[in-house]
């Protein structure tokens, strides 16, 4: 059995897989695999299926699974899987540092200090206690990043079309009602056909005036002309985002220039603690599928 490694995971995984049949993350062997392992950057369309004949097995190791043709796949016999638990932790606490980046200046603070530029009188900070965060899809992440704003005094209210009750939020009969009266605004849902551009220019006049978004869920969920308008006009007072239209993004986009803004390079999941977790349920899959096979 060829497992092929075709995305970057932990470095100890190929030792790990051993046990199954040879490791390579050479991609001109496709042909041969009968398991790939992806992350977000290899594109799993039936253009990809079909040059990849013996594969059985693809395991997405992190959340989303919109990088892979998943009804296309399952017509092929190919079983799909992801590591939808392994990645909370690590997404939340990016939100979350993302989330206190923008009020506190904190990356503003750094670069005019390289400058040499003493700004202690221009950059104002504000403070999260007593704001209200709302939480669109509340999920595994959104839950977990709930959690971690009550304990810094914050009112958390949720809209998520298919949770009614949480422990974590507020849950909000519409998202209105989460737009209007959200300080901060944070995007946890999966990209779908739905949530595809859902922060948009009619959807931004709906919110509280200064507000900040927070996007570590999908770059496609927001369009990023309306915001940058947004921005430019201080309606929003702040995004902080860590996903793209694409990895990397156009670097011409329009919010790489728009202000009052906070990015990083789509590294929710990259903590060293979730690639070792990643690396566990990957190796139990693969496990589950050759008890399964004999
Ligand atoms: P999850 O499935 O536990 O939660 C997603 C929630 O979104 C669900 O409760 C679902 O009901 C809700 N939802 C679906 N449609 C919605 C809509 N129209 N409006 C509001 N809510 C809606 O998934 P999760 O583990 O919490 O991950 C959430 C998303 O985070 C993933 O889909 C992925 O896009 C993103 N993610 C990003 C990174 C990163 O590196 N930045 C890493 C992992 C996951």
């Amino acid at each position: 059995m060829l497992i092929l490694i075709s995305d970057s995971f932990d470095a100890a995984l190929p030792g790990r897989l051993k046990k199954y049949g040879e490791v390579t993350d050479d991609h001109g062997r496709l042909a041969e695999a009968e398991v790939v392992l992806i992350r977000s950057k290899t594109k799993v369309n039936k253009e990809y299926i079909d040059s990849a004949p013996k594969m059985k097995l693809v395991i997405r190791g992190g959340v989303g699974l919109d990088n892979v043709d998943t009804p296309y796949a399952k017509s092929k016999g190919i079983q799909v899987f992801n590591t939808a638990d392994a990645s909370t932790v690590a997404v939340a606490e990016l939100a979350f540092g993302l989330m206190i980046a923008l009020p506190n200046q904190i990356t503003r603070a750094d670069s005019t200090m390289r400058q040499q530029n003493w700004a202690k009188k221009e950059l104002k900070r504000t403070e999260l206690y007593g704001k209200t965060l709302g939480i669109l899809g509340i999920g595994k992440i959104g839950s977990a990043l709930a959690t971690r704003a009550k304990a810094f005094g914050m009112r958390v209210i949720a809209y998520d079309p298919y949770v009614f009750f949480s422990d974590a939020a507020q849950i909000m009969p519409t998202m209105d009602e989460v737009l209007a009266q959200s300080d901060y605004l944070s995007l946890h849902m999966p990209l779908t056909d739905l949530t595809k551009g859902m922060i948009n220019k009619a959807n931004i006049a709906k919110m509280k005036d200064g507000v900040r978004i927070i996007n570590t869920g999908r770059g496609k969920c927001v369009i990023e002309e309306d915001l940058a308008e947004a921005l430019k006009s201080s309606k929003v007072a702040g995004y902080a985002t860590d996903v793209w239209y694409s990895d990397p993004p156009d670097w011409n986009c329009l919010l790489l220039n728009a202000p009052n803004t906070v990015f990083a390079p789509h590294i929710g999941a990259e903590t060293k603690e979730n690639m070792g977790r990643i690396g566990v349920i990957v190796d139990a899959l693969i496990g589950q599928y050759v008890s399964a096979k004999k």
